[in-house]
């Protein structure tokens, strides 16, 4: 047996006994060759002549294959020896390889399917909030009055083959809706928020001479495709309360919370109605709370901005409905009641007017005091 052969042997038996320790000493008289081991690299040294090995993981296969390379260089089946201190570290550490390939898997699997699920879905829906600040009121604020008519509409789709009276009341369907949108717009009104609203009461920002307020109460989904894309048409842009419970329920008759983030995104304003479209006066202050806080956390975890108005849902509310609004952050609320002037003195239970499914589209005019005298 040559000396290359003891030395092969001894690797690996080394490797198969997965054994650490160390060599003790060198294995033949006169060293001519040192191997030396590094994680990623073997190169050999032969007198004389130098050797590279080509990098690889570190196993015994291809120590076993660059100690022939040096073999097969020198002609020489005695002469290559590596020093057994240089082996022993390379022996410690690369004898583990086996071992790590089983631990990776079992690790990958169980790691990346579980952070992915959960990851994903908050990376979307839990944007950064920005808070909008709440402006500093000029001198004239308190005694201010503007004539902003906010205009509620619910349905704006086709009426079902049973619709009842109720469903009736609520419904513009999209032909007159369209026909109400162009003869708003060629009287001249054009479409602002309740932010714009708020920032005139407290501030005096400028609005257009006849400024609208488009409102939408309960978030039908009928209206992503019978109300938004006519409004852009338009230049028109308007305010959707959401019922967010009945929204995370997937319930088909609302908007999804994709639909609602594309209108966001358009420049819409998403506001809260409670969570369940349940009637918020006299009532226990838990349900007020979880009805009121619980969608407006969800519109804000899902639009990356705070909602500052609210919608009583069927226009009922109370005193402690008001209070707890104010107390978490709410600028104002919108009622059913009719009614085209605001203040900052009822800023929670700003009047709006209500648009009917039936009559003519100049019927408009009327509702929005064009015709009447105050
Ligand atoms: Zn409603």
């Amino acid at each position: 047996m040559n000396n290359l052969t003891v030395f092969l042997a001894i690797i690996l038996g080394l490797a198969i006994s997965g054994c650490g320790a160390q060599i003790e000493q060198p294995i033949l008289e006169e060293p001519q060759v040192v191997v030396s081991l590094t994680a990623t690299s073997i190169t050999s040294t032969v007198t004389n002549n130098l050797v590279s090995a080509s990098p690889s993981e570190m196993h015994i296969v291809t120590l076993t294959t660059a100690v022939t390379s040096v073999q097969s260089t020198t002609g020489n089946t005695s002469a290559v020896i590596p020093t057994a201190t240089v082996l022993a570290p390379y022996l410690v550490t690369a004898l583990p390889l086996p071992t790590q390939v089983p631990t990776q898997t079992p690790t990958q699997t169980p790691t990346q399917s579980p952070t992915q699920s959960p990851t994903q879905v908050p990376t979307r829906m839990i944007p950064m909030v920005t808070p909008t600040l709440w402006p500093t009121p000029d001198a004239e604020a308190s005694g201010r009055v503007v004539r902003v008519p906010i205009l509620m509409y619910h349905y704006v789709e086709p009426l079902p083959e049973n619709a009842d009276e109720l469903r009736v009341g609520l419904t513009v369907q999209p032909g007159i809706f369209r026909q109400q949108l162009a003869f708003l717009h060629a009287r001249g009104y054009r479409s602002v928020s309740l932010y714009d609203l708020l920032y005139h009461l407290v501030h005096g920002k400028t609005l257009p001479e006849k400024p609208l307020i488009f409102t939408f109460d309960d978030g039908y989904r009928g209206l992503y495709k019978h109300a938004f894309p006519h409004m852009q048409a338009f230049g028109f842009s308007g305010t959707v309360f959401l019922v967010t419970g009945l929204m995370d329920d997937g319930h088909e008759a609302y908007l999804t919370w994709e639909m609602a983030r594309e209108m966001d995104l358009a420049g819409w304003k998403l506001e809260p109605h409670s969570k369940t479209h349940v009637q918020l006066s006299d009532r226990p202050f838990e349900l007020v709370e979880y009805q009121v806080l619980g969608s407006m956390q969800t519109l804000q975890a899902h639009i990356g901005r705070q909602p500052r108005f609210f919608s009583y849902p069927s226009g009922r509310y109370d005193q402690q409905v008001i209070d707890y609004l104010t107390a978490v952050g709410f600028w104002g609320a919108v009622t059913t009641e009719y009614g085209l002037d605001h203040d900052l003195v009822n800023e929670f239970t700003w009047k709006r007017v209500r648009v009917p499914g039936r009559g003519s589209v100049s019927d408009l005019s009327k509702y929005l005091g064009e015709d009447i005298s105050y």
